[in-house]
């Protein structure tokens, strides 16, 4: 006999909140576009990708000022799947305490050019060179492509 499958109420939750979200987005974008307005999802739905791919393409049939009433809508669903997903994004503080100068929280996520991450906050810790990707503003600065091999180096710590 197998057992259910994990369930997360956070994910399941934000799921459901994505697809109401999109359902009312492409209801409200399919009336001035002069569109067949989409079946609400049914009991049991959680896939929002068939309302977003609709109002999209609505957006691309109105005028402008639509993507600027849509923008903040599309923003909070992203923030809230991010934050579910404990994704890695902009402003995020990190909860570490930095391996060469031993001071926690100091390290906090900010998005560069090019994919870059800078990670130290206070700009007083100065890592070996080889520990460095480059520098921005007088902080240290790694690619997010080094974040396993940080966040391993942290928690040996
Ligand atoms: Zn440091």
């Amino acid at each position: 006999m197998q057992a259910p499958a994990p369930v997360d109420v956070a994910i399941l939750q934000t799921a459901l909140d994505i697809l109401v979200a999109a359902d009312d987005l492409a209801a409200a974008l399919g009336e001035p576009a002069m569109c067949l307005i989409l079946a609400s999802p049914g009991p049991g739905d959680l896939d929002a990708r068939l309302y977003l791919r609709y109002a999209a393409a609505r957006l691309h049939d109105l005028d402008d000022l639509w993507a600027d009433w849509a923008a903040p809508k599309a923003r909070r669903m992203y923030e809230q799947v991010a934050g579910t997903l404990c994704m890695v994004y902009d402003g995020q503080a990190l909860a570490v305490t930095c391996p060469w100068c031993g001071e926690d929280d100091a390290w906090s996520v900010r998005e560069l050019p090019g994919g870059m991450v800078a990670i130290v906050r206070a700009g007083v810790c100065e890592p070996p060179a080889k520990e460095v990707g480059t520098w921005w503003h007088g902080q240290p600065v790694r690619p997010i492509s080094d974040w396993e091999r940080l966040a391993r180096k942290c928690a040996s710590k």
